[in-house]
């Protein structure tokens, strides 16, 4: 497996595999790598030749700097984990390689930006946008998967690649949970193990929320009957239940008027344990 941890290293060597005729596909990641992680990977490694992983915690879209220093880095542990799924090259760039002196372009995401995520972290978006542009022209995949856990995320990039003519696959793969329902994230290391219990609610809430649905059309009963899970739960403090629309992200009121098909609308929740911010989402009409 080849570590690089410059642009242009990167570059040079996705240019060989290109002109070989490989097809190649790309995880982008912050690493402290999980099982959801590696999900994506394996999608990847199914829809390419070789697969590039990316490992990069992008001080453009932390809005805090202590959730920023706090980020799990655990990088020895990561490239072991990538060799042994089956990578074929790590990306690992320091900040000074991603951003020299002189730094100033930025891409910034349209109206997909502005719910959600967007106002509760001013200026996110805008980081990951510019970074992965960044990442997508030192490794020039073919096909970038990413996860359905940041879900506005997903949709977001999906609209770079096609807006800006990329002729990269962005796909999306299913959110990897732990056995009690809890969305795997890097930032659930940093939960205690009284904060880890508690978050169970965070997916009992978009269960309830799910059952709620099926008898209502009515966004705000469903909303509350996530809500009321979360408050039940002292050592957690709500951010934001939403339900919306899964392909243009903006809200939903009434489910009277949609149409209650899988893939059509979506529910995603951000709650606090302390420090620590944790997202999830789930299809309201799933299968
Ligand atoms: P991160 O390292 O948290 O920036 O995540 C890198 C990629 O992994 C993103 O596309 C995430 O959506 C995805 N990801 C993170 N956690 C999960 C999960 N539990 N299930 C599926 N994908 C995930």
């Amino acid at each position: 497996m080849e570590i690089f941890t410059t642009p242009a290293a990167m570059q040079a060597w996705s240019s060989r595999q290109r002109a070989a005729g490989h097809r190649i596909g790309f995880v982008p990641t912050m690493g402290a790598l999980h099982d959801g992680h590696r999900a994506l990977i394996d999608d990847a490694a199914l829809r390419a030749d070789l697969v590039v992983v990316s490992i990069f915690v992008n001080p453009l879209q932390f809005n805090e700097a202590a959730d920023f220093d706090g980020y799990p880095r655990p990088i020895d542990d990561d490239v072991a984990a990538c060799a042994q799924a089956g990578v074929a090259a790590v990306f690992a760039p320091t900040a000074a390689a991603m951003y020299p002196p002189g730094f100033q372009t930025r891409v910034v995401p349209g109206p997909l930006g502005d719910v959600m995520e967007g106002p509760n972290r001013p200026g996110h978006f805008e980081g990951v946008v510019t970074v992965v542009a960044k990442l997508f022209a030192a490794v020039r995949p073919d096909v970038a998967v990413f996860g359905q856990k940041d879900y506005q995320q997903l949709r977001i990039i999906t609209q770079m690649a096609a807006d800006l003519d990329l002729s990269i696959d962005v796909v999306g793969h299913p959110i990897v949970r732990d056995p009690d329902g809890l969305a795997k994230s890097s930032r659930n290391v940093r939960l205690s193990p009284s904060q880890r219990a508690a978050a169970v609610v965070v997916p009992q809430a978009l269960d309830a929320a799910i059952a709620a649905a099926v008898t209502t059309d009515s966004s705000y009963d469903v909303v509350r009957a996530a809500t009321v899970v979360i408050e039940a739960e002292p050592l957690a403090s709500l951010e934001y239940v939403t339900v919306f629309d899964a392909t243009d992200l903006t809200e939903i009121t009434d489910l009277g008027a949609v149409e209650r098909s899988p893939g059509a609308v979506r529910i995603a929740a951000a709650v606090w344990f302390g420090d620590v911010r944790l997202i999830d989402n789930r299809d309201l009409f799933e299968p």
